[in-house]
């Protein structure tokens, strides 16, 4: 039996979750979305990822007509539906239907979608062993172009770098902005340790405020680190002992190799490893 799927205002089999080829979602990348875990059946981070979404949706001008209560309610409702315990929830809002043009005020109503499945985005072996990634020669989109800080359903940046990734035999990319900053990975946020100290780059650098990371930087301040958000360059990566991404879906991992420079010991450090376990015992408690 397949899932079901919030649709229309009401859950339908996943087989019957068909949307308009007008839907300016398709049509444009015209919408907003956020992934969320569940841990234990427990929505992860709940309220973050919905005010999240909602500030996405107003930068946009985008608007959703169900208060956020109901929105929480609804993915509630399909969590339960698909019986998730530990999963990952996909909550859409586009644009909705409209004609072939841009215009998008002639969109009637936002369609909302909410899935509720399991995610496995690298193998377990990957946790322990790290990831090697590379710099990306695509640049993070300009804040006065498509703001990063918004979870837009137009990755086209994103998936640019990703793919030369792979073209380079690597899963992931650090991404810089155009000022030659480091934003952050195709889709998660970047760490990096000197000296027993964590840096990030700030929000401001071109990164998703990660809800992920402001997890990860209040563990690491209750547990003793010291964290420091500030602009961060190539040299950075490559001398640094330890990096670490953060993210919803890829958690806490290790990168061992950018750029084919080798990082730390060449597997993921011990703050990387504290982190990761602290991080684990966190959703899980
Ligand atoms: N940056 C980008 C571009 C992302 O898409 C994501 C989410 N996958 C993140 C960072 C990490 O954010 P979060 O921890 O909220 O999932």
């Amino acid at each position: 039996m397949g899932s079901k799927v919030w649709l229309d205002n009401q859950l339908v089999d996943e087989a019957d979750a068909k949307i308009s080829v007008f839907d300016h979602g398709l049509l444009y990348g015209d919408g907003v979305f956020e992934g969320i875990r569940a841990y234990s059946g427990k929505v992860f981070e709940f309220q973050a990822h919905i005010d999240r979404l909602y500030r996405s949706a107003r930068a946009l001008r985008l608007p959703i007509d169900q208060d956020k209560e109901t929105m929480m309610a609804n993915v509630e409702t399909t969590v339960q539906a698909n019986n998730i315990k530990d999963g990952y929830i996909r909550l859409i809002a586009t644009r909705g239907v409209g004609d072939l043009g841009l215009d998008p005020t002639i969109c009637k109503k936002a369609q909302i979608i909410i899935i509720a499945a399991t995610i496995q985005l690298y193998p377990k072996e990957f946790y322990e062993k790290g990831l090697k990634v590379i710099s990306s020669s695509v640049v993070r989109n300009h804040p006065l172009s498509l703001s990063p800080q918004i979870k837009s359903l137009n990755y086209l940046n994103n998936i640019m770098a990703k793919l030369e990734a792979i073209d380079r035999g690597m899963p992931e990319a650090i991404m810089y902005n155009h000022m030659g900053y480091i934003a952050e990975a195709t889709g998660d946020n970047v760490f990096i340790i000197r000296e027993g100290v964590i840096y990030t780059p700030p929000s401001e650098a071109g990164a998703l405020e990660g809800i992920t990371r402001s997890v990860v930087i209040r563990l690491a301040r209750e547990h003793g680190y010291e964290v420091i958000e500030r602009n961060l360059v190539r040299f950075d990566l490559y001398a640094a002992e330890e990096i670490f991404l953060t993210g919803t879906a890829a958690e806490v991992i290790g990168i061992v190799e950018v750029d084919h420079h080798k990082i730390g010991c060449g597997s993921p450090g011990p703050i990387t490893r504290d982190l990761l376990k602290k991080f684990n015992e966190y959703v899980r408690q």
